[in-house]
């Protein structure tokens, strides 16, 4: 059986072969809709930031030689507030009042916390706290120069770039199109979650956790229902899956009877490129392609399903958004308890997390099986086990994926 790391291969190399310079296409968005998007421009600074030498304390702008002795009083000769420049030299013995924000009057160095001052008249102040070279101020380009490249192609854009972004002057941005991303759910037991179950019948989850997990990764999902466990409806569901950049289908890729969708999909003539991979849960998880649609089986319980999305659809997602990170965000974490391996799977378990004495504890949470989901809700982290026989011994370092 194929393991974790050669199926995402498989899915990766496929993708990397059909990849085409305009796939995925750029759109424009502005500023304000830009967060979690995929920068597809280098961005460059259109100014030095700071654009001048500016205060970043409410005080006095002083040279820092003449403060020497302390208490020191000086004449104030001006004020200097954000937006509006003093206008004056500051000279031997001189200061000026100046506010967080605003220009450094010429001659000064120096910034002097007004809670280290005492007004003694409208012309005076007395300093009593002595200050270094540069304290208290930032000099013109300290935190970028014009020019500079302050965002690549390739970044998800997160709060600091939009703020960088709108600095820059940046009011919309070249973002990649989100992939349209098709699911569908399997099987005659699923209802709506706006119904009532009647003997032997679950509520529908899978559609919304995949939902979620198809915008997290930064692509448009389209919902397109319940398929039922027979060829017609299948066929017609994933005839108009098929149109989608990717597919996703739930549950019906296992060894039962009424597990059809893999035979729909080779009538459709998806090449399959793998039906199991060696993960517990998510062993039924299939993986083909046809024209430009990628189509992936999901196992159907909800754990697997989760799981089987994250290691193989997700990566394919970020590659198509051309990001520059696709892989699942792996942490590390020492064991606090031995935990056994399968030599047959990987596993991936709903586990614990703390942060203690400089790092993160790990051990599995108490859990029935890749359909409890209020097992998984308990947990924070979901660590992975290798495949080996023997155990993972308590101290040993095991790797984990977080959980949000
Ligand atoms: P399957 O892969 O179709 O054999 O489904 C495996 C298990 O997952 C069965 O217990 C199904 O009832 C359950 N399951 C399948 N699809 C869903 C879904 N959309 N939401 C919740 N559970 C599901
Ligand atoms: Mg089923």
């Amino acid at each position: 059986m194929l393991t974790i790391e050669r199926g995402l291969e498989i899915v990766m190399s496929t993708a990397k072969a059909k990849d085409r310079a305009d796939w995925m296409p750029v759109e424009t968005v502005q500023l304000q809709e830009s967060m979690h998007r995929i920068l597809r421009e280098d961005v460059f600074c259109d100014a030095d930031s700071p654009r001048f030498d500016k205060a970043i304390r409410d005080g006095f702008a002083v040279r820092f030689e003449d403060l020497g002795e302390i208490p020191a009083v000086l004449t104030v000769i001006g004020e200097s507030r954000a937006g509006v420049a003093a206008g004056v030299t500051v000279a031997r013995g001189q200061c000026c009042e100046i506010m967080t924000g605003a220009p450094m009057p010429a001659g000064a160095n120096a910034v002097v916390m007004v809670e280290n001052t005492e007004r003694l008249s409208p012309a005076s102040v007395r300093i009593l706290k002595t200050v270094r070279l540069n304290e208290g101020l930032l000099r013109r380009g300290a935190e970028a120069r014009q020019g500079d490249k302050i965002l690549e192609a390739g970044r998800s854009i997160g709060l600091a770039d939009i703020g960088l972004l709108a600095g820059a002057g940046k009011a919309s941005i070249m973002v990649s199109r989100k992939p349209r991303v098709a699911v569908i759910a399997t099987g005659d037991e699923l209802v709506e979650i706006d119904e009532e179950p009647q003997a032997g019948q679950i509520r529908n989850s899978n559609t919304y956790t995949i939902y979620a997990q198809v915008k997290e990764a930064g692509a448009e999902p389209v919902l397109l229902g319940i398929g039922r466990d027979n060829l017609e409806d299948l066929r017609r569901k994933i005839g108009r899956g098929l149109e989608y950049d990717i597919l996703l289908v739930s549950g019906g890729v296992s060894m039962g009877k009424y597990d059809l969708v893999e035979t729909v999909f080779r009538e459709f003539g998806v090449e399959v490129l793998f039906d199991k991979i060696a993960m517990k849960p998510g062993k039924p998880t299939v993986f083909g392609h046809r024209g430009n649609t990628y189509v992936f089986g999901l196992p159907g319980n909800p754990i697997s399903t989760m799981v089987s999305f994250h290691m193989f659809v997700r990566p394919l997602i970020r590659f198509l958004l051309k990001a520059e990170n696709t892989g699942p965000k792996v942490l590390h974490a020492t064991l606090d308890a031995p935990t056994k391996c399968d030599p047959e799977r990987a596993a991936l378990v709903p586990a614990l997390i703390r942060f203690d004495a400089g790092r993160y504890w790990i051990r599995t949470a108490p859990w029935k099986g890749s359909s409890d989901l209020a097992g998984l809700a308990r947990a924070n982290a979901l660590i992975m086990i290798p495949r080996r026989s023997g155990n993972l011994e308590a101290g040993e370092t095991a790797q984990f994926l977080l959980l949000e």
